[in-house]
């Protein structure tokens, strides 16, 4: 079977389906299958009419008692059409608007499902457009149906029915994917059922089963390949030993401040790893602000002063510019030698650059993704680091690790991660944490606003502005690629600038401008020359501008918390109090839980937690705000036990078989083998 078949070969994709589903990703029969529901709704059992209750979504069974078509002139000429039904507890009014071909479909005294929600109002029921089906037939009810995410201009019922299709192609053939032995022991459904029955279930319990070793599945693969990366660094030759002589305290005790207990904690962590043979793979995982950049310094110091290279990527550019600031603020007077290589260095210095680095002339090279390219070669690199590692793949990762013999790897992230996650899904890592802010932090005061306080919110931006501090607004983004976006970040700025701020410096900053104009703009911004920066979240990332005291979010319900926070940390970076003002909209219970956890704590820790927990179900926004891998099906946070049994598993399995050689082990060996040749990022 062809798994790998073009969708459009799938009966019911036509030319323009096939624009659609690939939308949405789907561009094999192997993706349509694994295009999962989001949600299923449950029209399989009926109830009787008098046991209805007010706003639930219901399937009903009666007899069509009388039809009637009514015509409103008053409201632009809609047609009711309404059928009266009973079953033998009660009548119901049963109600769609503006369906004209309905009217020659029910026939008097004949049964039929009817599946919708219910309006109860006095002395009478009914049910406003349902989804319905002749008795007998089980086309839109009397099952569970699946509803799938997002579906661009395809409607449920037609992905519905093109994955129906799918399935018929490859059930009951598809070929196992896990080994019988696992299947055996943790008691997991065959691909073929599980597949079949996560798309559409008879009961919930069909479901679960299908669910949980699909789960099981997507987990045990993302543990394996993992540890396959970690036993990879592990088994090669020796790396560098710096020098034991080389003190990292000999510069902590010259810095301008205290570095706090966790930083010093961090900095033994990774001494001890440099002054060992075997190369560092560690990651350095601190909240916004909590000082990983001076951790990076230090042990650049060790590097260079046992006689290697450093390098450290930032994934931009005006980040790269701040840290050449940092490094050089402490460094310069060890007599260390460092540069910076960016997209937009010129020719002629660039090429200066990289004939300094492959002399030794040059100590530490500080850059953007230019570090990658083949051409930057170095001397003797010991020690890389990579800022912010959630904007770089594993893959740049070891590119840029290639250019030396096994050296040193620190990566630093702040997204914060539950630890219990942190320690199962790093699992190619070691991982040390600054789990402290420095003191005199000043708390940012957040305040979670509607649309009522708008004025009120501005002119505190203002006032702000009066005394000097600028201020962010930021706006919500889907893709940073999507056309809208960039639109919508256009429509604010000039409403801003044009009316409510016009006395103002304001200027806008999104995904779309060139590299080179962001960070004029970003510049512009750090030397105090634009008040107020409306941007979408391409600022989100480690940029330093003490002077900026307020953040404002625009539409805050539309972002996850670990990345509001993220946010929040661009400001309360300096002496001033610093305030983030999350404007949301909607009024469910969710969001204002949301709300309140920003405003009652500022431990990232403690929202990633609270974040992961209150995400419902069909959140458009992914995973991939935590940095963490994005899953088709599993959740990290409900399927923790999942996550630990198959990380037992897989440590055992490794154990056993680190080759993954064993015949019974070979469908693992082949599906690992496919990711590495995909280079799928993880
Ligand atoms: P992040 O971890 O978000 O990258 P940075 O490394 O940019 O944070 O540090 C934020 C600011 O805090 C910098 O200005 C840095 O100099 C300062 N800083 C770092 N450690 C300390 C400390 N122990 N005491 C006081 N200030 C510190
Ligand atoms: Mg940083």
């Amino acid at each position: 079977m062809e798994l790998n078949k073009d969708v459009k070969f799938v009966k019911g994709v036509g030319p323009n389906r096939v624009k659609l589903l690939n939308k949405l990703n789907i561009y094999t029969l192997q993706d349509l299958i694994s295009y999962y529901p989001r949600e299923y709704e449950d029209r399989s059992k009926p109830k009787k009419i008098a046991d209805t209750i007010e706003g639930e979504e219901v399937l009903i069974q009666a007899i069509v008692v009388s039809k009637i078509k009514e015509i409103r002139t008053y409201k632009k000429n809609m047609t009711i059409y309404k059928l009266i039904v009973r079953d033998e507890t009660e009548c119901c009014e049963v109600i769609w608007y503006n369906q004209s071909y309905l009217k020659n479909i029910f026939k008097l005294g004949e049964k039929y499902n009817f599946y919708g929600k219910i309006n109860r109002k006095i002395g009478k029921v009914e049910m406003l457009s349902p989804v319905f089906d002749k008795e007998e037939s089980t086309k839109n009810t009397g099952k569970i149906i699946p509803l799938y995410p997002s579906t661009y201009n395809l409607s449920q019922n037609i992905i519905r029915q093109i994955i129906e299709n799918g399935l018929k192609e490859v059930y009951p053939n598809l070929e196992e994917t896990i080994p019988e032995y696992i299947l055996n022991e943790y008691n997991l459904l065959d691909i073929n059922n599980s597949v079949k029955n996560i798309h559409f279930p008879k009961d919930f319990q069909e479901y679960e089963k299908a669910r949980t070793r699909l789960v099981f599945e997507e987990l045990l693969d993302m543990q394996l390949l993992l540890l396959n990366l970690k036993n990879k660094y592990k088994n090669k030759e020796k790396g560098n030993a710096f020098n034991k002589d080389v003190k990292m305290s000999d510069v902590i005790n010259d810095l301008p401040f205290k570095l706090t207990k966790a930083q010093l904690r961090v900095l033994e962590e990774i001494e001890k790893d440099m002054e060992d043979e075997e190369p560092m793979n560690r990651l350095l995982q601190g909240d916004v602000g909590s000082g990983k950049t001076i951790v990076a310094i230090i042990a650049a110091y060790k590097a260079v002063k046992s006689g290697y290279q450093m390098t450290i990527m930032a994934p931009t550019s005006i980040l790269a510019k701040q840290h050449l600031e940092s490094f050089n603020q402490i460094l310069s007077k060890y007599n260390i030698k460092c540069e910076l290589l960016l997209g937009g260095t010129t020719k002629k210095k660039k090429d200066e650059i990289l004939e300094k680095l492959k002399n030794g002339e040059i100590d530490i090279l500080i850059g953007t993704h230019a570090l990658i390219e083949e051409n930057v070669v170095f001397k003797n690199l010991g020690l890389v680091v990579t800022d912010e590692q959630h904007r770089f793949g594993v893959r740049q990762r070891s590119v840029i690790a290639s250019k030396g013999k096994n050296p040193d790897v620190l990566v630093m992230t702040a997204t914060p991660i539950p630890r219990t996650l942190a320690l199962i899904l790093y699992g190619d890592l070691d991982i040390s944490i600054i789990d402290e802010l420095p003191p005199n932090r000043k708390k940012i005061d957040t305040f979670a606003v509607t649309k009522s306080m708008e004025d009120r919110v501005n002119n505190f931006i203002k006032k702000q502005i009066n005394e000097g501090r600028q201020a962010y607004i930021v706006c919500p983004l889907v893709e940073e690629s999507e056309e809208i976006d960039a639109k919508s970040v256009l429509e604010l700025a000039e409403k801003y600038k044009t009316e409510i701020f016009k006395e103002y410096n304001v200027e806008y900053i999104h995904g779309k401008l060139k590299q080179k104009e962001k960070d004029e703009i970003m510049e512009k911004f750090k030397d105090g020359k634009i008040d107020i920066l409306i941007s979408t979240t391409v600022i989100e990332v480690g940029v330093n501008v003490p002077n900026s005291s307020i953040m404002i979010i625009e539409n805050a319900e539309r972002f996850g918390l670990a990345q509001l926070h993220q946010l929040r940390g661009r400001v309360g970076r300096g002496e001033y109090k610093s305030y983030c003002i999350l404007k949301y909209q909607g009024n469910s219970e969710i969001i204002r839980k949301r709300m309140k956890v920003m405003q009652e704590t500022n431990d990232g820790f403690i929202i990633s937690e609270k974040d992961l927990e209150l995400r419902g179900s069909g959140e458009f926004f992914g995973t991939k705000q935590h940095g963490l891998p994005e899953f088709k099906i599993a959740n990290l946070f409900e399927d923790i036990k999942i996550l630990k049994l198959v990380q037992a598993l897989s440590v055992k399995i490794m154990e056993q078989d680190p080759l993954l050689e064993k015949k019974e082990n070979y469908i693992l060996r082949k599906k690992l083998e496919e990711k590495l040749e995909k280079r799928i990022e993880i």
